[in-house]
């Protein structure tokens, strides 16, 4: 056995403990009973400390300095066990134990704050973890940017200024878009009652129609959709609503952009840390792409429309245009995960631009509220008016998720950059997606960015994918084709 095998044997065993971490963390959300949280907390906290010590294990020092990687998967499978490695054991027991303290009081402040209204309740305990994020940053940079450290947990190999300088050519093009669109008539929203056995039975229809393999997955309701797992056993959650159809729809189509990245990587990779995606941002691209550039397209639409008749009978709606319209509509409000396709971004690019503040120490948790309504009201011409609907409203920053909202909008530009090359690969893309078949988009993705896993950084993927690096450009011009055409601009 080389040093590299030993290493590689050590991290399969601790990949397939993480996915039975994770699977754990699936069980809590979905089947679990509720008498069973106290107990599940400590069987996780157990799994949690084993995952630890294997990270933080010395000989994985000594197996990466004497390792010889055998090609270039294998360079990156180094690169990836010495980041892991690396940023295990530069946190302090004592201060990881902390976080894990007191993020986990913290959600439950925060639910009963926002609950109330009482935002004074959450203020003490946000600033907590704010500090202690802090410290775990300046412990992970070593002299360097705070919040660059916090970030590659979610986006490796990014910095926010490189985030910043897309975020900040998106903000005012954006803002003057919504203004436009806003001023024109709006459509009606769906209305009606919606039989919820058949919106499941639609959305398992759609997702297998995205390419989810069922032999490898399956679809469970929660509270909050979301994906979970990696390999041969990958899930997705969805939930249904009588009088909205398109929430189950739509989020189980988004779930499974997640999930196929997820079952579509290399089988070579499986239990390794390569067999992952690249990050939170390519895997919120492939989410978004599947749920909104092919999902709420009008080819798609204009298929999904007629299926829906047939399914719920007459919704109420003229034609396909119509329905088109209605699924893409732009309402005014304040919650970000309410927020249509437009609007959407100028939510996370508020929340980057306080949360890098609040890291960097230029503002204070007791200022956020006041410095979230200013900004709210300079991007969207009005200011929340109770905390639920301003800074309450994420549970994010409760849990000591800071650098995770910008992968959010990162998915979509980098969404923007895939959608514009596939759509110059595949001229004939509508006339599948008119048919209800997404088949030649999800291959393609497959083909140039999926199968991959964690091969590149994600920069570097998406260049290798698309031919350019990363940039705003083709999701502005996507969304002011869009919008423009749907609100006559
Ligand atoms: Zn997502």
């Amino acid at each position: 056995m080389t040093a590299f095998d030993d290493l590689m044997t050590h991290a399969r065993e601790t990949q397939a403990l993480a996915q039975v971490a994770g699977r754990l963390g699936w069980d809590q959300e979905t089947v679990m009973p509720r008498g069973a949280a106290p107990q599940r907390a400590e069987e996780m906290a157990a799994l949690e400390a084993v995952l630890h010590a294997r990270r933080t294990d010395p000989r994985v020092a000594e197996w990466l300095a004497e390792a010889r990687a055998p090609d270039a998967a294998g360079q990156a499978q180094l690169r990836l066990i010495r980041r892991q490695h690396e940023r295990a054991v530069k946190v302090p027991a004592r201060l990881a134990a902390e976080l894990a303290r007191v993020t986990s009081r913290a959600q439950g402040v925060w639910a009963e704050a926002r609950r109330s209204e009482d935002p004074g309740a959450f203020v003490p305990v946000l600033a907590e973890v704010v500090a202690l994020r802090r410290e775990e940053g300046a412990a992970l940079a070593a002299g360097g940017d705070l919040y660059d450290a916090l970030l590659q947990d979610y986006e490796p190999g990014t910095t926010a200024a490189e985030i910043e300088a897309m975020f900040g050519a998106l903000r005012p093009r954006l803002t003057e878009l919504r203004g436009a669109v806003l001023e024109r008539p709006a459509p009606e929203p769906l209305k009606g009652h919606f039989d919820q056995a058949a919106q499941y039975a639609l959305a398992r229809e759609l997702a297998q129609a995205f390419g989810y393999d069922l032999s490898r997955g399956r679809i469970d309701t929660a509270v909050h959709p979301f994906s979970a797992g990696s390999g041969l056993d990958v899930r997705i959650t969805t939930r249904t609503d009588p009088a909205d159809p398109f929430n189950c729809l739509y989020s189980t189509i988004h779930e499974v952009g997640h999930a196929t990245y997820e079952q579509n990587i290399d089988a070579a990779y499986l239990l390794t840390p390569v067999g992952q995606g690249a990050s939170m941002g390519v895997h919120e691209s492939q989410s978004r792409l599947y749920e909104n550039q092919l999902g709420r397209s009008r080819a798609f639409t204009g298929w999904l429309f007629g299926r829906m008749r047939d399914v719920f009978g007459d919704i109420g709606i003229a034609d396909e245009d119509a329905f088109h319209a209605v699924v893409n509509r732009v309402h005014r409000g304040f919650i970000r995960t309410e927020s249509d396709e437009l609007q959407y971004n100028l939510h996370i690019l508020m929340r980057f631009d306080l949360e890098r503040a609040l890291v960097a120490g230029d503002l204070t948790v007791s200022d956020l509220e006041a410095a979230w309504n200013d900004r709210f009201a300079a991007d969207f011409g009005y200011a929340p008016k109770r905390p639920s609907d301003g800074f309450l409203q994420d549970v994010h920053w409760s849990v000591g998720l800071f650098g995770y909202f910008p992968t959010y909008t990162l998915g979509n530009l980098y969404a923007g950059c895939l959608h514009a090359a596939m759509r110059r690969d595949l001229p004939d893309l509508d006339a599948a997606l008119a048919q209800g078949d997404p088949s030649p988009a999800t291959g393609w993705l497959r083909e140039k960015l999926q199968r991959h896993g964690g091969l590149m950084e994600p920069r570097d993927l998406i260049e290798a994918a698309t031919g350019e690096a990363p940039s705003e450009i083709p999701l502005l011009a996507y969304l002011e084709d869009k919008f423009g055409q749907l609100y006559r601009l």
